[in-house]
């Protein structure tokens, strides 16, 4: 059995396990159940779309001349999302969607190579495996994640007494600074007490794809960013973050101190060689 050298492994959910981000499949689900309205509901939600990125563009761009801390950068996005998140609310785009549904699409989503089988090997190999997910909808994350999770920290639809979602989101995930809150505290939690090696410390991988990881990916004994996402390439430019590419030979190499350098990873199988360490 390869002895791993962490006891939990904390991911991100939307472009980290799956291939793409699932806000518009939710939002496509919730059209179909809109008869007739769906072409003006989806053109409502094309509106959305553009405003939003207009607005996040925006703020990237605010920031290419300043000096500051990483963590204003990612301050600065907060209003951007809460607003952006009240007007998905207000404007009914995830109204009526049942569970059973959300589930159906979860199990559709595809899922990056590799992922399956490293997440349901490190279980399997005592390792826990956590999702904290900004997503909007814990059932859906459930139906794509089956058998591959301990737990889950995100957010999900209310529901009316018929079982169909009101529009409104239960928020406990939004920012950078709310991952980095979470994960904080998970990691605080031994997965087994009985089997925690190094005095008695969790030591805890996270991985994600974009910016509003990196708070926790900095955070973490291991901190890994998977994929090439264009924004998060920038600001490890601008802020000249720390990292370090790992290749499919690299090993982890237990003499080193990797907590606040940023490992750059392509594939889940990069991080599994690099994780494996042969008894
Ligand atoms: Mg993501």
């Amino acid at each position: 059995m390869p002895n791993y050298p962490i006891d939990k492994i904390i991911t991100d959910f939307d472009e980290t396990i799956s291939e793409r981000d699932n806000i518009s499949t939710l939002v496509h689900t919730a059209a179909d159940n809109r008869g007739g309205e769906k072409e003006e509901f989806l053109a409502a939600w094309q509106e959305m779309v553009q405003w939003f990125l207009t607005r996040y563009q925006r703020v990237c761009d605010a920031w290419q001349d300043h000096q500051h801390s990483i963590v204003d950068f990612l301050k600065s996005f907060e209003q951007l999302e809460t607003v952006s998140i009240q007007r998905v609310m207000t404007k009914g785009f995830l109204e009526g969607v049942t569970r059973e549904e959300l589930r159906a699409v979860g199990r559709n989503v595809v899922k990056k190579p590799g992922v399956d089988e490293v997440l349901s090997r490190l279980r399997r190999d005592g390792v826990a495996v956590e999702i904290l997910s900004a997503n909007w909808s814990q059932t859906l994350i459930e139906g794509a994640t089956e058998g591959l999770y301990d737990q889950i920290i995100t957010n999900n639809l209310t529901y009316d007494a018929e079982g169909r979602s009101t529009g409104d989101i239960d928020l406990h995930v939004v920012s950078a600074r709310d991952k980095l809150r979470e994960f904080r505290e998970r990691k605080k939690n031994p997965p087994n007490p009985d089997k925690i090696g190094n005095g008695g410390v969790t030591r805890t991988l996270y991985i994600g794809d974009s910016i509003s990881d990196f708070l926790a990916i900095l955070d973490a004994d291991l901190g890994v960013l998977i994929g090439q996402n264009r924004i998060a390439m920038q600001t490890i430019e601008r802020f000249r973050l720390p990292t370090q590419r790992l290749q499919e030979g690299t090993r982890f190499d237990s003499s080193r101190h990797y907590q606040g350098t940023i490992l750059l990873v392509d594939s889940w199988k990069v991080l599994d060689n690099f994780l494996s360490i042969a008894e």
